[in-house]
């Protein structure tokens, strides 16, 4: 997909809004900061976990044909071996002798040969000083066991899939599903990336929602056009602009040997750096199950009782990265405008409703004539249903502007007609429009309003 730049790169200001308000922060800032490793916030972690909500809802508790898992992050390490992850979990590593910076070897900025006298470094700008390419793995090592020298070598999962596939029987026979049926979790997975950045789009610890819908071999093809639809149409149901989303096939160079078919979710980031995966759809075929047949020995036939016939599945994967999806959620909402009538405009965060991290923020319009105490009252009544704010600070104006900022979709307004009427204003984020709304009915009126 080409980067036509049609939307502009907002990741600076991203960047500044999420730490000031409490979104993401750098892990161990006052550090110094560990290297693409980052902290969710107050607000970071409600909006994350509602992606989250979303997606278990969507493909495990709104499906009779799902089940879900938590796996493990440590494995046995021979999980890693049957996979290929140890043997090619790799990335082409060049070094610059004169500034010691590091580069994937295959980085556009690269300008020659790494390796050779013609090569230009894109950091010092030095002439041959990038060394040739050495294969870099990308899995982080630990131990097991107390003593370090005798202990075995183990890894922390790049990926959350293996648990799945070393499960599948476990799951398959606990819960008497037939195939086909999918197994879905939700996991950290950490990756020693070499060229990490552009904030949370490419860290070295994140979260995979990934789900393996096992199938019958020749049924695949069905089922993965049924998978890449019904996943595009969760990325768009989270608000995503329909423009900003697009298919990626991966072409022959990109596919892995054993892959029958490939397809990424991207999104328009914006900026130069445009499309990008968020999201991967693989038809695996019965790579993933042979290897791990292979490896440990066992079985991992599946057995079709009418029809008396033993078989291994092939495995359709949606593998969607919760880190990223979520920066697609800001970067999609993110919008600067300005304010008809005033002269400091305004940023909003255009979330969907059904995400956003604060429902309503409650404000009495002065601090006095009990206007402080019904506003209390509603909050009392809004947070035992969902999460919302009370601010009595600064005009009303600031008050909106902050709560435009964090997205939040809904500002109430206890005024002098509501201690008598019994009515307030509700202030809707994107229209900008008021109602008036009787204090009792706030929460149905809400609830309509906030979406699944
Ligand atoms: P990329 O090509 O961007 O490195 P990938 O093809 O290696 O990604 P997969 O292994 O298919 O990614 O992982 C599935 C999803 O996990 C990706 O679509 C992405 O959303 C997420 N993901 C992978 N690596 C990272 C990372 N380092 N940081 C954040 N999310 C990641």
């Amino acid at each position: 997909m080409p980067n036509t730049q049609k939307y502009p790169d907002v990741m600076d200001k991203l960047v500044s809004l999420a730490k000031r308000r409490g979104y993401i922060f750098q892990s161990s800032e006052i550090y110094g900061g560990t290297g693409s490793v980052w902290d969710y916030g107050p607000l970071g972690v409600e909006l994350k976990r509602n992606i989250k909500d979303r997606w278990w809802n969507s493909m495990v508790r709104s499906r009779d044909d799902i089940e879900g898992l938590d796996a493990a992050i440590l494995m046995h390490p021979r999980v890693w071996e049957a996979s290929g992850h140890v043997a090619g979990f790799t990335d082409p590593l060049v070094d610059c002798r004169q500034c010691k910076k590091r580069f994937r070897a295959d980085d556009p900025k690269i300008k020659g040969t790494p390796g050779t006298p013609d090569v230009t470094c894109p950091s010092c700008g030095n002439k041959g000083t990038l060394s040739a390419p050495r294969m870099f793995n990308l899995m982080f090592k630990t131990f097991m066991g107390p003593v370090e020298e005798s202990a075995s070598v183990i890894y922390l999962r790049p990926e959350t899939a293996q648990g799945i596939y070393v499960n599948f029987l476990n799951v398959q026979q606990s819960t008497r599903q037939k195939v086909p049926f999918g197994i879905a979790q939700i996991g950290k997975a950490f990756r020693n990336e070499i060229t990490p950045g552009n904030f949370i789009f490419r860290t070295r610890e994140f979260e995979q929602m990934e789900m393996q819908f096992f199938v019958k071999p020749g049924t695949d093809m069905h089922w993965f056009e049924y998978w890449k639809a019904e996943r595009m149409k969760w990325h768009q149901s989270l608000g995503l602009a329909a423009d900003r989303l697009d298919f990626h096939q991966h072409t022959k160079e990109e596919l892995a040997h054993y892959a029958r078919a490939a397809f990424d979710v991207q999104f328009d980031f914006g900026g130069t750096l445009g499309f990008q995966e968020i999201e991967g759809v693989h038809n695996r075929g019965d790579f993933d199950l042979t290897q791990h047949q292979t490896f440990s020995g066992k079985k991992l036939e599946y057995f079709d009782q009418p029809n008396n016939e033993r078989f291994l599945p092939y495995v359709i994967e949606t593998s969607v990265g919760c880190d990223r999806t979520t920066l697609a959620v800001l970067v999609n909402g993110y919008r600067e405008e300005s304010v008809e009538g005033e002269s400091e405009g305004r940023v909003v965060l255009g979330i969907h409703p059904s995400i956003a991290p604060i429902k309503a923020a409650i404000f009495p319009l002065t601090k006095k004539d009990g206007q402080p105490e019904m506003a209390r009252r509603i909050e009392t009544d809004l947070r035992a249903k969902f999460p919302v704010d009370y601010d009595e600070t600064g005009s009303i104006g600031k008050r909106y502007r902050r709560q435009d900022e964090v997205g939040t979709p809904f500002c109430i307004t206890v005024d002098t007609d509501s201690t008598s009427d019994g009515t307030v204003t509700v202030r809707d984020r994107d229209t900008l429009k008021q109602e008036r709304v009787a204090a009792d009915r706030l929460a149905v009126f809400l609830f309509e309003r906030l979406g699944a």
